[in-house]
């Protein structure tokens, strides 16, 4: 393998956000398994992230053309801001990418609006990031496209940049065709995503889907068992679940601050079993079916009562969707209900926190937590279930059979998440088990995380896809790159 050229990120969020508030402007680095993988890598071999600029100090902290070199303390790359109207973030991002895309990626059809706005702005999005990626990419430099939010842009960039390597990882399911195509113009997304030379999934069963989504719609094209043949180009499809960066998790576990805190929090709920669910308040993580089997639960072993609580962390999310609203009241008002139903004077059921939790607090819950009851209704990995076992040392995993993490994380207690009863018996099932057998199980279950990490994935994804990365140049040098972007030439 040869060296590559500088790497080309295209992502919807920015690795760095500056935001105003009364003090002044803050740089805000967002927490999450991606930025944590490819900032460093960034920072090494230098390049361009190419993002959506949301911050509400972005624009006075990038130049004309939205370029600025970060790290601010320790220049090392370049992020390429591109600016959106609220019209374009209604229509491309609330409207296409999690009205339509999102919706039918995770079996809610029914869920989805079909407007021809949404897509009209989602193909105009897409061709201004791809005019950002030609005037920021030369003929050497490798594209790594990320999500769903730019389906358009591999085909879209092959007129200008016919060699570049050029790979996208889709980070939600990918449905079986039945599914996706409810969308009218799902033969465009496909013949997008075709222009790429390596397509990234989580699963097996999520690229096995693409593959026969692109038989059935493209039936000129040749498709192997991981590969695709279609208009004199080759796209190979192959999964590569992500994981976190386990040995950071690790670290911060062991942490005596946190011990301590999460001791005292633990000796003040008095109660001999704790149950966590951290999720974002979406309809697709199977609140309501966990909060029912709960209830089941506390019917069905009534021994238990007013010595388990179950903590639902519900953080918000796309509020300006009717869908969210709808779910939030659903979810609320059970809340209310199973509440009342058993709440005794000194005891909660289920404490329900509606607001998002930093990152210390949840690893807090993660230590309290005898169990974990991590069961959406389908889920493109999970990254709480790689989490909790990370952080808790003597805790049960209930893992959804739906989440993408199950397919490397089978030794967890499997459940049906539609099939109350059976979560119920699980709930049954965790809190029955003996100190030894939670001890292995969280070893077992945390030697998969720690093998798999984000690391680990990110390598496997550069190596799959013949990219390596060299030493970036210096940081004077790519400053004064910036001032005039490295244009390559054009055909
Ligand atoms: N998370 C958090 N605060 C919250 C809720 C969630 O920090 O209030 C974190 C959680 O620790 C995890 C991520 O958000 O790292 C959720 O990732 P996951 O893959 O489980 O679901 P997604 O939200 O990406 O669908």
């Amino acid at each position: 393998m040869t060296a590559s050229g500088r790497l080309i990120v295209v992502s919807n969020r920015e690795p760095y956000i500056h935001e105003r508030n009364k003090k002044g402007i803050r740089c805000k680095v967002p927490i999450g398994g991606l930025v944590t993988a490819l900032d460093p890598v960034m920072q090494k071999a230098g390049g361009v992230w190419i993002a959506w600029g949301s911050g509400s100090a972005d624009a006075e902290t990038a130049d004309e053309r939205g370029r600025l070199m970060v790290p601010e303390n320790d220049p090392r790359y370049t992020l390429r801001r591109i600016w959106l109207d609220p019209k374009e973030i209604n229509e491309y991002y609330y409207g296409f990418s999690n009205r339509i895309i999102w919706p039918v990626c995770h079996l809610f059809q029914e869920k989805a609006r079909l407007e021809t706005e949404y897509w009209e702005t989602y193909k105009e999005v897409n061709h201004r990031f791809m005019e950002a990626v030609v005037e920021e990419a030369g003929a050497d430099d490798p594209i790594w496209i990320q999500d769903v939010h730019f389906a358009l842009l591999p085909s879209a960039l092959r007129e200008d940049l016919p060699n570049n390597n050029i790979a996208l990882f889709w980070h939600i399911p990918f449905p079986p065709w039945e599914t996706f195509s409810c969308i009218p113009w799902r033969k465009e997304i496909l013949g997008g995503l075709l222009g790429a030379n390596l397509l990234g999934f989580h699963t097996a069963s999520y690229a096995a889907n693409f593959l026969n989504s692109v038989r059935k719609e493209f039936p000129e094209a040749q498709v192997s068992a991981s590969a695709i043949r279609y208009d004199g180009r080759t796209t190979r499809v192959r999964p590569y679940p992500i994981g976190i960066d386990y040995a950071g998790y690790r670290a911060l576990s062991e942490k005596e601050s946190l011990k301590r805190r999460a001791n005292q929090l633990r000796s003040k709920m008095h109660v001999q079993h704790i149950i966590v669910g951290v999720d974002r308040l979406d309809y697709t993580k199977g609140i309501m079916n966990r909060l029912l089997a709960f209830e089941r639960f506390l019917e069905t072993h009534p021994k238990f009562i007013g010595k388990v609580s179950f903590i639902q962390v519900a953080s918000p999310t796309r509020s300006a969707i009717t869908e969210y609203r709808d779910m939030k009241r659903e979810i609320e008002e059970n809340v209310g209900r199973i509440n009342g139903r058993f709440q005794q004077p000194q005891w909660t059921p289920i404490i329900y926190i509606n607001r998002s939790v930093p990152g210390d607090e949840i690893m807090m819950l993660y230590r309290i937590a005898d169990v974990a009851m991590v069961t959406p209704i389908i889920d493109g990995m999970n990254l709480v279930a790689k989490e909790y076992v990370t952080v808790n040392d003597n805790g049960v995993l209930i893992l959804s059979e739906f989440a993408g993490a199950s397919e490397e994380m089978n030794q967890a207690i499997i459940v049906n998440p539609y099939d109350v009863d059976s979560m119920s018996a699980a709930i049954k099932k965790a809190l029955s088990m003996t100190s030894e057998e939670r001890a292995r199980h969280i070893a077992l279950l945390r030697g998969i995380v720690k093998e798999h990490d984000i690391f680990w994935w990110l390598n496997t994804f550069l190596e799959d896809w013949g990219v390596e990365l060299g030493e970036g140049e210096p940081a004077e040098l790519r400053l004064m790159a910036g001032t005039e972007p490295s244009r390559r030439s054009r055909p």
